[in-house]
């Protein structure tokens, strides 16, 4: 008996179900899968990257993404459960990040911009792009290969290059908008609202140094000089930050995308 004659079948639970390309496919919440083939690539031929995947249970074990479903097989496919911890082990992805640092796609850059804001260390796919010269179309696999050389959680809008086997860790983000955006990572990861905003430079993510304000005097505009003292620098580009009007409207926001972060969620 092979899967030809007796298929396996695969369910997504609810949350990955509302992420499925291929809804008229599926037989009573059911897929079939007719051919040989890992339940990695069964659950990603649907619409699903492997990124979204929590646990597979098969007859009460979980298995791997690498697992070959038999004939008759039924197989329930669960989402990640918040908040999640890339920095530990599972049996999806026993290998595990060494720590949180993010490739941020094209696609949502300005989410890149807020979660610096936070203090995470973000790289921008354009910024790999831009750094090696290459060509945009081979985007995904230079973003592919940075990410398997630096160990990294990958937030994307483009299934395909999370369904990439390199890319280990990451979110196919659901929201429209930049801030619903961040308050969806914010719940992902859990994590925390930071004690001051702006500890890395926002264009280049390289920690900011204080800076006399003598030193960069001929670089600041009248009004500046005349009202601010505290200043700090990016040590990579020398852009010069301070606490005006820009900080106090960007820490406003920050403040209120966490408020609604920690809400409680009420699920229907
Ligand atoms: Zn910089």
């Amino acid at each position: 008996m092979d899967l030809c004659d007796e298929p396996a079948f695969f369910r997504l639970h609810d949350p990955l179900q509302r992420l499925a390309t291929h809804r008229a496919a599926h037989d009573q919440g059911y897929y079939a899968i007719t051919r040989k083939t890992n339940i990695k690539d069964a659950v990603e031929a649907v619409g699903v990257p492997h990124t979204e995947v929590g646990a597979i249970l098969v007859k009460e074990r979980y298995v791997s993404f690498s697992y070959i479903p038999n004939p008759g097989d039924r197989i329930l496919v669960l989402e990640e459960i918040e908040p999640l911890n890339p920095l530990r082990p599972s049996l999806l992805r026993p290998e595990p990040l060494a720590s949180l640092r993010f490739l941020v796609d094209e696609n949502i850059f300005a989410l890149g911009i807020l979660l610096r804001a936070m203090n995470c260390d973000v790289v921008q796919a354009r910024e790999i792009i831009k750094y090696t010269g290459e060509n945009y179309i081979d985007q995904d696999t230079r973003i592919a290969q940075f990410v398997l050389e630096n160990g990294m959680f990958v937030l994307s809008k483009d299934r395909n290059l999370l369904k990439r086997n390199a890319i280990t860790h990451g979110r196919l983000v659901r929201s429209a908008y930049t801030d619903d955006q961040c308050v969806e990572i914010i719940r992902l990861l859990g994590l925390n609202k930071p004690k001051a905003y702006c500890s890395r430079c926002l264009r280049c993510n390289t920690r900011l140094e204080s800076v006399d304000k003598a030193q960069i005097l001929h670089r600041l505009e009248p009004k500046t000089i005349l009202y601010y003292y505290d200043f700090v620098q990016c040590p990579e580009c020398l852009r010069i930050y301070w606490k005006g009007s820009h900080y106090e409207a960007l820490k406003k926001r920050m403040n209120s995308i966490f408020a609604y972060a920690q809400k409680r969620v009420i699920r229907s």
